[in-house]
């Protein structure tokens, strides 16, 4: 056989083009933040949403998902979910968060040590699948010798090397990152800060533009907290683990945690997802008492409470006081049982946490970038099965992350280094400074910054 020409050169369709745009029909949109509740289409384009409205024709090369008898609701922000604690190496409770609906994480995780975001960076760089933030341990950072305006400055990315050689640590890598950090944590669980301690994190946190959040199980120590914020931010975190019964009768210890709340102009309180569950949750061990769990959803239903965290990944090292599961299953059945509207439920994990941070950081990133599906927004998107409790598909950054039901990473899902999920501090620094982010350049997060 002989050919009369030469063979064309195969050509792809457009629709196998990885930058094709994406059309989700149908679902029912949940966006709280512009007021969405309603049937609608959405257009994810360059990993940006690009258009929601009723009805969007798709263009040639469109890869399209129906999604008619889905809920469609931003991915979800988890200001609370403990990753790498006691330096778990595992990057499998960070997949499973995702398919459970998660794009955001604020890590308290190895916080107890100056090297956690070092860590959580070292991840961020072999690709994880979300977005992650990591509190720094406050016991940590003031145990250095470096003076609060110098850890102001190193938190800024700021500090010299030279400096931070002297002053924060020897290891170049750990001193390299503390621009990684979003927040500092305080643990009255692990270390017990001095008054005059308290006042440099408020100090440092409020100048360094970072979150300032602390664990609150003992309505003591959340008491002491409030009193010394004097009108700055301050997350008391999982208050509804007062309700326990841990530290006291857990309704009266829930009840004191909301009065500084409402009593302290920069004191906010956030729940535990599995805290609220009909069955109280699928963690063993502690659980919140029944009696505290009707104050909590009163609470919540009064206004008192707009937040709500899991305090940890599925199936992590260390167990917290809820699982990142409960999440999902949380808000549909505060909708159900009447105790918020649904788009009032799904704000406590999407808007809601991004306005919080913006206003106690400052920096208005966060509310541009994250937590809803406005045109521009990070294409971070769920699909929920309702009448499961699940989500069926988590689209971070436009991407397909990961279905439930199918093995972790596999090829067919995967996500690579070039992907554009980075640490959110690295988004801050990149924001403050109005430079093009590192991964715009060459990926060079651990060296020197001497940019
Ligand atoms: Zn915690």
């Amino acid at each position: 056989m002989t050919y009369t020409r030469a063979p064309q050169p195969i050509t792809f369709p457009e629709m196998l083009r990885p930058d094709a745009r994406l059309l989700i029909r149908g679902g029912r949109i949940v966006d709280p933040a512009h007021g969405v509740d309603a049937v609608k289409d959405l257009v994810i384009a360059d990993g940006r949403v690009q258009e929601v409205a009723d009805a969007i024709l798709p263009e040639r090369g469109d890869r399209i998902i129906d999604a008619a008898g889905l809920l469609v609701i931003p991915g979800l922000i988890d200001l609370h979910c403990h990753f790498h604690d006691l330096f778990d190496v595992s990057t499998m409770p960070s997949t499973e968060v995702v398919a459970h609906g998660t794009t955001v994480a604020l890590t308290p995780g190895a916080g107890n040590t100056l090297m956690a975001p070092a860590l959580l960076g070292a991840e961020v760089d072999r690709g994880l699948p979300l977005h992650v933030g990591c509190y720094i341990g406050a016991a940590a950072v003031l145990s250095t010798r470096a003076s609060p305006e110098q850890l102001i400055a190193y938190f800024r990315g700021e500090l010299p090397e030279s400096t931070r050689l002297q002053v924060i640590s020897r290891n170049p890598i750990t001193n390299a990152t503390g621009s990684l950090a979003v927040g500092l944590k305080d643990h009255m669980g692990h270390w017990i800060l001095s008054d005059e301690d308290l006042e440099t994190c408020f100090t440092i946190s409020q100048q360094a533009g970072m979150l300032f959040m602390s664990h609150c199980q003992d309505p003591e120590h959340a008491e002491r907290l409030a009193e010394a914020s004097r009108g700055r931010r301050v997350l008391l975190t999982h208050a509804t683990a007062a309700g326990s019964g841990s530290h006291g009768d857990a309704v009266a210890s829930l009840q004191h945690v909301l009065a500084l709340a409402r009593d302290h102009k920069g004191v906010t309180v956030d729940f535990t997802t599995a805290h609220l569950r009909r069955s109280r949750g699928l963690r063993d061990g502690i659980l919140i008492d029944a009696r505290a769990q009707v104050t909590a959803r009163d609470a919540i239903a009064g206004g008192r409470c707009r937040l709500l965290t899991s305090d940890g990944p599925c199936n992590a090292t260390m167990k917290g006081f809820g699982d990142a599961r409960e999440n999902i299953p949380c808000l549909l059945e505060l909708a159900e049982e009447g105790v918020v509207p649904l788009s009032d439920a799904v704000a406590m994990m999407t808007i809601n946490p991004v306005r919080f941070a913006a206003e106690a950081t400052g920096q208005r990133w966060w509310t541009q970038e994250l937590g809803h599906l406005g045109a521009g927004a990070r294409a971070s998107v769920v699909l929920v099965e309702p009448h499961a409790q699940r989500a069926v598909m988590t689209l971070v950054e436009g991407a397909r992350r990961r279905r439930v039901g199918q093995p972790h990473g596999s090829a067919a899902e995967g996500w690579s280094r070039g992907s554009a999920v980075v640490s959110l501090a690295v988004i801050a620094r990149s924001e403050a400074t109005k430079q093009s982010p590192w991964w715009g350049r060459s990926p060079r997060p651990f060296g020197p910054r001497d940019d």
